[in-house]
């Protein structure tokens, strides 16, 4: 089987084309470099079932020829990071909304199916956690621009459900937890990669508010193996997933772990929140999933522990900066 995978040479997608090559797929990733990087992928082009194409996704000339060609389309282009959307919500809602409308209705041609990457941050500000599926959404104003990231997926959501629904297109939608792991850059705010790179080089972890709210991080690794069991799960289509790790932890207790595992002498600061985003800026108190309709479908149970891919990514970037 030939995948396509939008969004190839970001963190979650570069994770993605490794594992379904090593299953013996032929893979496609389709990249812009955004925020993709050709750094995420430089092992995999030597390897002949692995082609990379640098171009938009909402060029329909190039995206129609690649679709034609693939069984299946890994959709994982997208806008991330709440910095970047603060600082660009052009460039996100236009990304995320005109892109998958393009690659949905590509697809649809094709009749491929479509593996729709989304988020946690659907959820917005419930309160309602652990969060299922089929729960309620809270959003924030309009004129608050990190809502806009929240509304611009779920509209994919509703788009890609729309087409199965109507055109009986094979679609299966992945809502992705704070996912961590190798090669996420800090660049447009993740928190992890961020604390790594400061605790590395010993200047101080800057921790956002009280640091009271908590998330729970799951590995890329476990995050990847359920999108490919869903990709091949018959049952899998017209549903909606949360795939995360049920682990939560505060963002202060993040950094103390951050500060223990790396040896460092780094100190905690607290940053309130309008400096390091923006007036006004809302964030979540609480996200935990509720994992339970993965689970019972694949049999989804993350298996790597908070320390176990602190300390990888930890030696990740010692390797990097050598
Ligand atoms: N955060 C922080 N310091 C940073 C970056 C993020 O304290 O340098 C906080 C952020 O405010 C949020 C949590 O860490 O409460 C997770 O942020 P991230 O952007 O990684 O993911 P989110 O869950 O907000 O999508």
């Amino acid at each position: 089987m030939k995948a396509l995978i939008t969004g190839g040479a970001g963190f979650i997608g570069s994770h993605l084309c490794e594992a379904l090559l090593a299953a013996g797929c032929q893979v496609v990733a389709i990249d812009d470099l955004s925020t993709g990087a050709e750094a995420n992928i430089a092992h995999l082009v030597e390897n002949p079932g692995f082609q990379f194409v640098l171009e938009t996704i909402t060029n329909e000339t190039v995206m129609d020829r690649l679709v034609s060609e693939c069984g299946i389309v890994y959709h994982l282009a997208a806008a991330v990071g709440v910095e970047l959307i603060v600082r660009d919500p052009i460039r996100t809602i236009e990304t995320n909304v005109l892109g998958t409308s393009a690659v949905l209705r590509i697809a649809n041609r094709y009749r491929r199916k479509v593996i729709l990457a989304s988020t946690s941050e659907i959820y917005g500000k419930s309160n309602d956690a652990p969060f299922r599926e089929d729960g309620d959404r809270v959003m924030g104003p309009t004129t608050r621009s990190r809502w806009a990231y929240a509304n611009s997926k779920a509209m994919d959501e509703f788009l890609a459900l729309a087409y199965h629904k109507q055109r009986g297109l094979p679609v299966v939608i992945c809502r992705f937890f704070n996912t961590i792991g190798p090669r996420q850059t800090g660049r447009y705010g993740m928190v992890v990669p961020r604390f790594v790179r400061q605790a590395l080089a010993g200047e101080p972890l800057t921790v956002y508010g009280t640091g009271q709210q908590s998330r729970c991080f799951a590995d890329v690794a476990d995050v990847v193996w359920a999108v490919q069991r869903l990709a091949s799960h018959p049952d899998a289509e017209g549903q909606v997933f949360n795939l995360g790790s049920t682990h939560e932890i505060t963002i202060l207790e993040l950094a103390r772990r951050v500060i223990a595992l790396t040896g460092s002498r780094s100190e905690i600061v607290l940053m309130p929140y309008e400096e390091a985003y923006e007036p006004g800026f809302e964030d979540m108190q609480r996200r935990v999933p509720d994992i339970s309709r993965a689970a019972r479908l694949i049999g989804y149970q993350p298996r790597r522990t908070l320390d176990e891919t602190l300390n990888r990514i930890i030696a990740h970037f010692r390797a990097q900066t050598g």
